[in-house]
């Protein structure tokens, strides 16, 4: 399984000479299967440089949603595999506002606030609102829902594949003022030693009491997070538009410190645009090894 990650970034796209080094597209990763199939979470700004790379394949397009929220969906009309004649390209969600969510997406194909509408697209597109699960299943893509603390509601996602686990966490407010569909002890659980946690780390508690019940997390908390969840590798994801390469690099440095003393194996790793991580069997010991590439 290869993971590549195409936007890191939450909120608005944030380009710039601060934040040239991370980058500065929204939300959107690639994940390769081994047997060459696609699976792509969410549709941020930078699903259009992904969709340059996929012209030349023949296969479907899998893109599931995390939620409708705009950086999560803006590159969807930018993405070129939408513009090929016959291309099939799947689009899931298992939220319960599912339809809500995909009106969102193909909302701005409208003629109005894009010049293109979506029923003239030339390329196939299936929105699969209700039991995404069952048919990705079918497809032989074992995936794994669970329920968002965000406004607006929204899925996490756990993808296995024989054995080796990545979970899409985004965006995910871990201790939210509001009634949280996901507890702590819920996500701990759910996350329990899972290879790659792609977690939303997007603030710091400087923006705290401000923006507590934005639906975000604090990158303090995921640490716990991947500490008491035995994760192997964290990926702190989704970051602020306002966090600079500089800051990034000091939480990177505060992440290996904070390891480090809870004297835990798990990596850390704080997601950039290009990063890509490898994961593949150990022939010996049958664990999974997870590589920076
Ligand atoms: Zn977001
Ligand atoms: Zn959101």
């Amino acid at each position: 399984m290869l993971i590549s990650f195409y936007g890191v970034r939450g909120s608005i796209p944030s380009p710039g000479p601060s934040t040239m080094k991370y980058g500065g597209n929204t939300s959107c990763v690639h994940i390769q299967l081994d047997d060459h199939r696609d699976l792509i979470l969410d549709a941020g700004t930078g699903l259009r440089l992904l969709g340059k790379q996929l012209l030349k394949r023949q296969s479907s397009i899998n893109i599931v949603l995390s939620h409708g929220h705009w950086d999560h969906i803006q590159g969807y009309p930018f993405f070129e595999p939408i513009y090929q004649p016959e291309r099939e390209i799947n689009v899931f969600t298992s939220v319960t506002t599912g339809e809500q969510l995909l009106f969102s997406l193909f909302d701005q194909l409208d003629g109005k606030n894009f010049p293109v509408k979506a029923e003239d697209l030339p390329s196939h597109s299936n929105c699969i609102f209700k039991g995404a699960e069952s048919v990705l299943y079918e497809r032989n893509i074992h995936i794994q829902k669970k329920a968002l603390n965000h406004p607006g509601g929204g899925s996490a996602y756990k993808i296995n594949e024989d054995g080796m686990t990545v979970a899409y966490v985004t965006d995910n407010e871990l201790d939210p003022p509001y009634a949280m569909h996901t507890t702590y002890h819920e996500w701990v659980n759910y996350l329990h030693k899972v290879d790659v946690l792609i977690h939303d780390a997007q603030y710091t508690e400087d923006d705290m009491p401000h923006k507590h019940g934005w639906g975000h997390s604090l990158i303090s908390q995921v640490r716990q997070l991947a500490v008491d969840a035995e994760v192997g590798a964290l990926v702190m994801f989704h970051h602020d538009p306002d966090r600079t390469d500089g800051e990034l690099d000091e939480v990177q440095i505060e992440n290996a410190k904070h390891l480090k003393s809870h004297r835990t194996p798990t990596k850390s790793l704080v997601a950039y645009e290009g990063m890509q991580i490898r994961l593949s069997k150990n022939v010996l010991g049958g664990n999974t090894v997870v590589e920076v590439l």
